[in-house]
């Protein structure tokens, strides 16, 4: 534990955000780091918990209480280690995680929890900048040959988890570039693509070899991946969209989100796409569906400068509080209001939608 009153010294408080109106005129991420004084005293605001509920929470058992307290002594190769010991990815999941960690923070009984998410995005940022992100594949291999199907965040982990046991490792993308989800469906403003690139540039050096542009059973055969390699992952994710069969399905301007995002992060990547051009510049935008795909079509319609938009969510209004059916540890169902909600649309809750009439252009991501 840093600081044995740093709980009651110091207030939770987030790194700083461009204004709204500002943020809307391009693709880039908005948040600033910590000063190295209030990172400290971020980092100073962990109770070191007997049991420490953060752990239990964060999905990928981050050891949480510990590398806040590496942070705090400003010991960054303690703090990355432990960090980098549970979670290959930390610059991925301290940008774009939901931070269940936090929700189930003690300190977030009677007062807002610690900052967990943006101090674990701070240590893999450090760390870059420190040069202590190196790769970590064994001097004395395996001899054995894994071929990895799909280059999105699980055919990332799965290669970056075989490559530090030893292994020969090959992925196959059928895109144009690694990512998968983290490049072409997360926009730029929430992860910016120089984030995805230097890390597989890691991999790369780690020995990981990537070929893009093959999809398996149609470039290649999947017979002679099986017959070349002793063992075969299956990552290729979900891409089938969940269709919304209602009247005026067939008319012109209906979008599934995927499509939508995918076309934007490849404009702002100067990649070339096919197919036909979807821009919301100008139109009344509706969302059905009011998730975090939802959101970041909002986002990216407000930033293509759509004349309006509507979201609508399934689901009625959650409370802003915890409720008695939520208790604390768990993790809440509250009312989210994401930086793009910030960027300006109208929100409806508890609605089906019936038909498609009257609707100018629409993105299905519910
Ligand atoms: S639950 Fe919160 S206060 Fe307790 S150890 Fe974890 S991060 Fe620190």
């Amino acid at each position: 534990m840093g600081k044995p009153t740093g709980f009651k010294e110091y207030n939770r408080e987030l790194p700083e955000k461009v204004a709204p109106a500002l943020r809307v005129k391009n693709y880039n991420e908005f948040e600033s780091l910590y000063s190295d004084e209030k990172l400290n005293e971020q980092s100073a605001r962990c109770m070191n918990c007997g049991i420490p509920f953060c752990h239990s929470g964060c999905p990928l058992g981050n050891i949480i209480p510990e590398f806040n307290d590496a942070v705090y002594r400003k010991n960054w190769e303690e703090a990355y280690k432990l960090l980098s010991s549970t979670n290959n990815f930390p610059e991925f999941t301290g940008r774009i995680c939901p931070a269940p960690c936090e929700s189930a923070c003690v300190l977030g009984i009677n007062k807002p929890p610690v900052a967990i998410e943006e101090i674990e995005k701070h240590i893999i940022e450090i760390a870059y900048e420190k040069n202590l992100v190196k790769p970590t594949a064994p001097l004395i291999k395996t001899g054995k040959k894994v071929a990895v199907v799909g280059a999105g965040p699980a055919g990332l982990a799965a290669a970056a988890q075989l490559i530090k046991a030893g292994h020969a490792v090959t992925v196959y993308e059928r895109d144009d570039k690694p990512g998968g989800l983290l490049r072409y469906g997360i926009p730029d403003f929430k992860l910016e693509k120089w984030v995805v690139e230097r890390r597989v540039k890691v991999m790369e050096e780690d020995g990981v070899v990537f070929k893009c542009n093959v999809e398996v059973g149609k470039d290649i055969a999947a017979d002679e991946i099986l017959r070349s390699n002793d063992a075969v992952i299956l990552a290729g994710g979900s891409t089938i969209p969940r269709n919304l069969n209602i009247p005026g399905r067939e008319l012109k301007g209906i979008h599934f989100a995927m499509d939508f995002l995918k076309q934007q992060n490849k404009r702002v990547s100067n990649i070339k796409f096919k197919g036909e051009d979807i821009s919301a510049t100008g139109k009344d935008v509706v969302v059905i569906g009011g998730g975090d795909t939802g959101s970041d079509c909002v986002g990216t319609s407000n930033r293509q400068g759509a004349k309006s938009i509507k979201q609508f969510e399934v689901m009625v209004q959650p409370p802003a509080q915890r409720t008695n059916a939520m208790p604390w540890p768990t993790y809440p169902m509250l009312l989210k209001t994401t930086s793009s909600h910030e960027e300006g649309c109208e929100r409806y809750w508890g609605s089906i939608p019936k038909s498609f009439w009257a609707m100018a252009m629409v993105t299905c991501a519910h």
